[in-house]
This record gives structure tokens, sequence and C-alpha cells, in this order.
């Protein structure tokens, strides 16, 4: 660390313990304001002192970290790992972290992160058709993109989590109780705002300027995902399976996921091949204390494995997107 970053986060510091001091001095006069049985205890702000202190020296020390060079060189390489330059829409459900889903550590791909990962700038319009606001804010980030990046491409993945609590509390205000906590739906909708984003590329975006879009389902209970439940196959066997509800249980996805119908990470994790290439390039991850490390670790071993890996993973793709093989 320079003595320059290391004066400008001392006075960072004071200037933030000051305005820390207030910050929960106010919140302990509005205490006190409150009726007598709904006062907290005062050990309560002696804790978010102490919570607040640490935490925002964390993030201090994560944002030097990022800027090293060190740090800058890795994301140099994630980005060559990428086709094309990547963006994921997903929840903010604590569970559904950007490292987990695609190792995006700070700086590699964009990440945005809502409610359920739905974003409430799609509209349906009086002619049935959903489409995506014009000036919103995310048509606007779509437009910017291609200008940050060297590319006519882009890729969009909107992700629909298992067991999205954002997703069941939507159903539950509907007055319905799927089996899925809505999962099926979902997906759905997501498939309605990824056409709606292609539809927007293609008419408001300047020539030539493509948006590719993947949707995923990442199950926070293991850290697999699934890909391929907006495939008319997926559907139409939740269908088969209850026709009063279709839903994407765990049952049904693992059905589907063991006839090959839709690409499941944990089976392709489990094929000895891979598995043998996991235990070659294993490593302990620790995002909180060694995070450049572990973003290291975590590229280099996809740079490595990348190779002997895509053979296997192509064929899963293929086998859920035919469509894909016959349009190269
Ligand atoms: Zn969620």
């Amino acid at each position: 660390m320079t003595q320059q970053q290391t004066d400008v986060l001392e006075l960072l510091s004071k200037r933030l313990d000051r305005q820390l001091h207030r910050f929960l001095e106010s919140m302990k006069r509005y205490n006190k304001l409150r009726l007598a049985e709904k006062q907290r205890a005062s050990r309560d702000y002696d804790y978010l002192e102490d919570f607040y202190h640490r935490f925002l020296a964390g993030q201090n020390q994560r944002a030097l970290e990022i800027v090293s060079p060190e740090y800058l060189e890795i994301v140099e390489l994630a980005d060559r790992q990428f086709p094309y330059p990547t963006s994921w829409v997903l929840c903010m459900d604590g569970r559904v972290l950007p490292v987990l889903i695609s190792g995006a550590s700070a700086d590699i791909g964009d990440n945005m992160r809502v409610p359920g990962g739905n974003i409430r700038e799609f509209v349906r319009g009086i002619n049935g058709k959903f489409t995506l606001l014009e000036h919103s804010n995310f048509a606007k980030l779509l437009a910017s993109a291609f200008e940050r990046v060297e590319s006519d491409t882009i890729v969009e993945v909107f992700d629909s989590h298992v067991a999205c609590a954002a997703v069941k509390a939507e159903e539950t205000a509907r007055g319905r109780e799927p089996a899925d906590g809505g999962l099926l739906r979902d997906v759905l909708h997501k498939r309605e705002m990824a056409e709606a984003t292609k539809e927007f590329a293609r008419h408001k975006l300047a020539d030539k300027k493509k948006v590719i879009v993947i949707q995923t389902s990442f199950d926070p209970h293991n850290g697999f995902m699934f890909m391929g439940l907006e495939t008319e196959y997926a559907l139409a066997f939740a269908k088969e399976k209850d026709p009063g509800v279709p839903s994407f249980t765990g049952e049904v996805l693992h059905a589907l996921a063991a006839e090959g119908k839709i690409i499941s990470s944990e089976h392709i994790a489990h094929e000895l091949a891979i598995r043998k290439l996991f235990e070659k390039y294993a490593f302990s991850p620790d995002w909180r204390t060694k995070y450049i490390q572990t973003s290291g670790q975590f590229w280099h071993a996809i740079d490595a494995m990348k190779h002997d890996a895509y053979a296997s993973i192509e064929g899963e793709v293929l086998k859920v997107y035919p469509q894909i093989s016959k349009k190269r």
C-alpha cells in the first residue's frame, strides 16, 4: 500500500467515524421516541456500532484490493474465458452470490441483483405484448453495454433460482401455492423477459447489435445449477406430471436431468472425466479473507480445465438446445 493510499484511508476513516457516530446517535434519539415496550435495548446499538465499523473497514479494504495490479490481471484472465461480454440478472437473495453463480468477483462481468431477479421495467401492453420500456434503466444499461465493450454481441443471463422467497411471496399474494414455490411460473416470466430483451435489441439498438439470452436456475441449497427449464420439452414434461398446477419440483427437475433433457451442473460434475479434472485443480476458496488469491485460483483453474472439459459440456448443451448445432 502506498503512503498516499494510507493517508486517504486514515482521512476516510476519521470522516466515516464521525458520520457513523451521528447516524447511530440519530437512531438512538428515534428509539427514545418509541413507545416504551417497543424501544430497543442499548446493547443493540453497541452491536451496530461495532458491526458498521468492521463492515465498512472490510469494504474499504476490498476496494483497495480490486484496483491492485495483481487483481486487474485476474480480471483480464477471467474476461478471456467468456466468448462474449456477459451480464447477469440475479435475485438479491444473500445465497445467490455472483461468485457462486459464475466466479464473478468484482469487475468480472456485470451483475444486477433485484428481488426475484425480476426487473419491473418489462410491462405488458394493452395488446398483450410483453415489452421492455424504452427509457427504462435496464434499456439504458443494455444500450450502454455496447459502448463499454468492443463487441457487437453481448450475453444476458436471467436466473430463476430454486426456492426463491420473493417469487413465493408473489405467488402467495395472488392466492397460489404451487409445489415448486413458483419456479415454473418464474421461468415462463423470464422467458418473456428474454424475448422482450432480444426484441428491444433488434429494433431499438444500432445495426448488428445482438443480445444472446440465457436462462439458468441456480440452486442455493447445493450450489449447482440447471439450464433448459424454459424449453418446450421441460415445460410439457411438468404439465404431464401435474396437469392441474404444472411445477418444477425437485422430483421433476431430477427426472428431467436424468433423461438429459435439461442440463444439470451436478450431473456434469459427477462425470468421471470432469471429476478427475476438478480433483486435479481443487483448492480451498476463501472469498472473505483471501479474495484476490481465491479469485486467481478460480480463474486459473477454469483456464487450465476448459479445453478438457469442453467436449462433455458441449455434448450436454447440444442435447438440450439442438437448434444451436443446426445454426452453425
Ligand atoms: Zn430469490
